[in-house]
């Protein structure tokens, strides 16, 4: 069962723009234009769905568990979206991880929620920026100007961060709307809710230091962002090395389950996807350390370097270019 509630001319255009478009606008606002749905994956479990980016929620007798709100226009809606269809209110929310794209928007569900993340993330939180976006505060001012803007995932968002209408983005305006967990675990933690339950899985440093994968048992799925995705790439590596992501996807794959969410795409996959994405980045970190060491400077290795097997994957000649760069200035320390 499926159902689609709105639809617009802007999305349509939006997703022809994403195939041809840059590494940051091919990410998208969190929770903003255009098509939104939510799809029933099984059981009580639901993804809602921007153009961009996904999130998960259980429904239970006793109100619903939600993931990550993507923003505060796609938390209203989907507020709405739960009170008529479902005739609930959200109870908890789970935070994936910090990044504002995934995060933003939870002050919409405040009123009935408490919020749950990683130990990571409050510290993340508080820190000048997140860890996706301090990089783009070139001059160390604490304000990142609008021309500053240009960290994967942040396209088109300085308008929707800017709370005070001046020039410049402050990481208090960017985590405004995120409220600071009530709740954190290190390891693993249980919710329980109207006799379901969701177990937080804490694969370790990957992507981020603060990333929660959301195990649904009854339903046999888990929900991961970022560090994962099924049959599409990552806009980047965020600073981690080959092992880091070896280690958390590896751990993930211990789990139990038959179902992989993700926090982007439109395709929910299974337990083949995780060796899939992950043979992906063991493909890209050696031979990319192997053409530095060949003497290939990045020019020759965006000219030369293809990864057949992938090339069918959404994006891949615009991710193609941006992950090799990355992988070449994270082994080169550029
Ligand atoms: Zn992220």
């Amino acid at each position: 069962m499926s159902f689609r509630v709105a639809t617009s001319l802007i999305g349509t255009l939006l997703v022809v723009l994403m195939s041809v478009s840059s590494r940051s606008i091919a990410q998208g606002p969190p929770g903003g234009l255009g098509e939104r749905e939510i799809i029933h994956v099984t059981g009580n479990l639901y993804e809602a769905r921007d153009q961009f980016r996904n999130t998960v929620f259980l429904v239970t007798p006793e109100g619903v568990i939600l993931s990550d709100p993507l923003g505060v226009a796609f938390a209203r809606w989907l507020k709405e979206e739960i009170t008529e269809r479902f005739d609930s209110t959200v109870k908890y929310v789970i935070y994936s991880h910090h990044h504002p794209d995934h995060s933003t928007g939870g002050t919409v569900f405040a009123d009935t929620a408490i919020f749950i993340a990683h130990e990571n993330t409050i510290a993340a939180l508080n820190a000048p920026f997140p860890s996706n976006a301090g990089q783009m505060d070139l001059d160390g001012d604490g304000r990142i100007e609008r021309a500053e803007l240009t960290a994967p995932g942040y396209g088109g968002t300085f308008d929707l961060y800017n709370r005070n209408g001046d020039s410049y983005l402050t990481g208090d305006e960017i985590t405004g709307d995120t409220p600071r967990p009530d709740i954190v675990y290190s390891e693993r933690m249980s919710i329980t809710l109207g006799g379901s339950r969701v177990d937080l899985f804490h694969p370790g440093p990957a992507h981020s230091e603060d990333m929660t994968i959301l195990i649904f048992p009854e339903e046999r799925a888990i929900f991961g962002v970022d560090l994962y995705h099924v049959r599409r790439f990552g806009v980047s590596l965020n600073g981690y090395d080959l092992e880091a992501y070896e280690n958390a996807i590896n751990r993930i794959q211990e789990l139990d389950f038959d179902i992989v969410i993700s926090g982007h795409g439109d395709i929910i996959g299974d337990r083949s996807d995780l060796p899939l994405f992950l043979g992906f980045l063991q493909a890209l970190y050696p031979s990319v350390a192997a053409g530095i060491a060949a003497g290939e400077s990045l020019e020759e290795l965006l000219e030369n370097l293809e990864f057949p097997g992938y090339q069918d994957w959404l994006l891949y000649e615009n991710r193609r270019v941006g992950l090799i760069t990355e992988a070449y200035e994270l082994a080169t320390n550029q």
